[in-house]
């Protein structure tokens, strides 16, 4: 029974590290967020040491009377903040939701169409190397090359053309908001499933701020660890119609025993998401956002390449071209690490620079809104970063705005 720091000081080391670094810097990864102290409490219990494999009420384990109920808390509370008929909580990631869903949906070989992942789909939305691009035949496809906006009328062509079995919608790069009403016409059109990825919108979708997927996709599928601010992991929602199938298709179909523990964090997030606070907080998470992307098309940021794909954002994240911007993504990314800012390069549609060191930058806002920051704060910030990818600029005095805003808003001060 011995603590971590008294049983393994090499790891508790790391963690303790890892605190502070989260402490000390600002996180702008656009896929990140800081899970609530009653969040981690939750799946750092007992849960954990619980064999579950079934649903609650049908588990093929004796002793799951407590573990049902959290997982029914979880289900419940899910399908009401989103209007879900039905919900699996068990997938132990986005990854393994999306897996699962596929393969409740469709089979081996059958054609899906899917947002190319260099116009900012995600690997299992068709990448070559992922199981998507290997068990299924990936149609992709793409933004339009002026406007950087998924081209629906590509869409529709390749979708009449190919007659995919299913049709994914959702992104992990993309500034502004999809059309779910035409995507299901389309789908419809040729009798095709579709599918929802709401991973990275999520917690503006439950804050209303975003329009819901639920209404239209035939399977809506999430992480909870995004916008969502849960604990890692996955989930499906669906039609009672598709319940079954999806059921059967997370267990035994792709995984075995759920993370209980982990389920009971989702809950525990799941009434956060429901709450006026969490409300306030998305559209915080909104206009950072937006305040970021005012800031990086000003004249002084132009004028040195930099700038905005679409020319703003309607989500939590801004992606910065920097096709004629002396930086590549890497050197962006290492500068602002070096001031203290976290972010990730990424590829841009039609990027003239290799996949390792690209011509972009995801930057999200999720992680410093929930940290507490205000309009103001993200102008400061939105400064720092404009200041940042220009030629010449002073990496100490940056640092210190950076460190001011870090203690402006104390993270996890009770731990
Ligand atoms: N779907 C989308 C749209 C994502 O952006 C991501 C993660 O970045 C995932 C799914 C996968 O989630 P996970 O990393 O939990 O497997």
């Amino acid at each position: 029974n011995s603590s971590l720091h008294e049983l393994d000081p090499d790891v508790a080391a790391a963690v303790d590290a890892e605190l502070h670094r989260q402490q000390s810097t600002l996180e702008m990864i656009a896929s990140e967020n800081f899970a609530p102290v009653a969040v981690m409490e939750a799946q750092g219990s007992v849960l954990t040491n619980k064999y579950a494999e079934g649903y609650p009420g049908r588990r093929y384990y004796g002793g799951c009377e407590h573990v049902d109920v959290v997982e029914q808390i979880a289900i419940d509370r899910i399908k009401a903040l989103f209007g879900a008929e039905a919900a699996n909580v068990q997938p132990h990631s986005g990854a393994q939701a999306n897996a699962a869903a596929m393969f409740a949906l469709i089979k081996p070989g059958d054609t899906i169409l899917g947002l190319n992942l260099a116009h900012g789909g995600h690997l299992t939305h068709g990448m070559k190397i992922n199981f998507s691009g290997k068990l299924y035949n990936v149609v992709p496809y793409h933004v339009d090359e002026k406007t950087n906006l998924v081209d629906m009328e590509e869409v529709e062509r390749l979708a009449k053309e190919h007659r995919p079995k299913l049709i994914v919608a959702g992104w992990s790069a993309y500034p502004r908001q999809l059309d779910f009403a035409a995507f299901r016409r389309i789908a419809d059109e040729v009798g095709a499933y579709l599918m929802v990825d709401m991973a990275h919108f999520a917690g503006l979708v439950a804050a209303g701020l975003h329009p819901s997927p639920v209404p239209h996709a035939h399977v809506v599928t999430t992480t909870t660890h995004k916008t969502l601010g849960g604990p890692r992991g996955g989930v499906i929602l669906s039609t009672q119609e598709l319940a079954k199938k999806i059921n059967s298709a997370v267990f035994p179909g792709q995984q075995g025993g759920p993370l209980e523990h982990v389920i009971a964090a989702k809950a525990v997030s799941f009434k956060v998401a429901a709450s006026e606070e969490f409300k306030e907080r998305q559209q915080r998470t909104l206009e950072g956002a937006r305040i970021l992307a005012e800031r990086l098309v000003q004249p002084d940021v132009t004028e040195v390449g930099v700038s905005v794909l679409s020319g703003g954002t309607d989500v939590h994240l801004v992606l910065v071209d920097l096709r004629n911007s002396e930086l590549d993504g890497q050197q962006a990314e290492d500068r602002l690490h070096e001031v203290g800012i976290t972010v990730n390069r990424n590829a841009i549609p039609n990027d003239p620079r290799p996949p390792m060191v690209t011509s972009g930058l995801r930057i999200g806002t999720p992680a410093l809104a929930t940290r507490g920051f205000q309009a103001e704060d993200f102008r400061e910030v939105a400064d720092i970063i404009a200041e940042a990818l220009k030629p010449s600029y002073d990496t100490e005095a940056l640092k210190a705005r950076v460190t001011a805003l870090a203690e402006k808003y104390p993270l996890y001060p009770s731990l």
